[in-house]
């Protein structure tokens, strides 16, 4: 098969690492591509496009820190919400829900108060975090001493 870049070298069926940037984040994604013999363009073959599309989308969620779909369905489980009261609980249209959970990438900002409003851990790394740059003493622990 001749390049579509530069019509002059044949595509050869390999693997390499594929660049990808998704919100000014650069990254990249080792697939089976077609890589042109004379000029080094890559292009995704098309029985690995939806593939190659679900693994750019977990690496970059990955590396920003941001929920996958299932977590954030899991989450709104984890507390017993439907939809509708998942959104009136973040503070957001209920369609966003909908979106997330069907895969659609949420900002990070949505990401991250999904997980401080529905991990307790992630919760009270936040307050801890807060006293501090607040300078406030922080309330002791309850410690169960037996
Ligand atoms: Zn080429």
């Amino acid at each position: 098969m001749k390049c579509f870049d530069c019509s002059e070298g044949r595509l050869k069926r390999t693997v390499a690492k594929v660049p990808h940037e998704i919100r000014g984040l650069q990254f990249e994604v080792e697939d089976e591509v077609l890589v042109c013999s004379h000029c080094g363009a890559i292009s995704v073959p098309w029985d690995r496009v939806d593939e190659h599309g679900r693994r750019v989308d977990a690496t970059y969620r990955r590396l920003a820190g941001i929920l996958t779909a299932d977590q954030i369905r899991e989450a709104r489980h984890r507390l017993r919400m439907s939809q509708r009261e998942f959104a009136g609980y973040l503070g957001v249209g209920e369609a966003s829900i909908k979106r997330w959970e069907a895969g659609v990438l949420p900002d990070k900002s949505s990401s991250d108060l999904i997980r401080l409003k529905t991990d307790p851990d992630e919760a009270r790394r936040n307050y801890d975090a807060l006293c501090r740059r607040l300078g406030l003493r922080q309330p002791e622990r309850v410690r169960s001493v037996i």
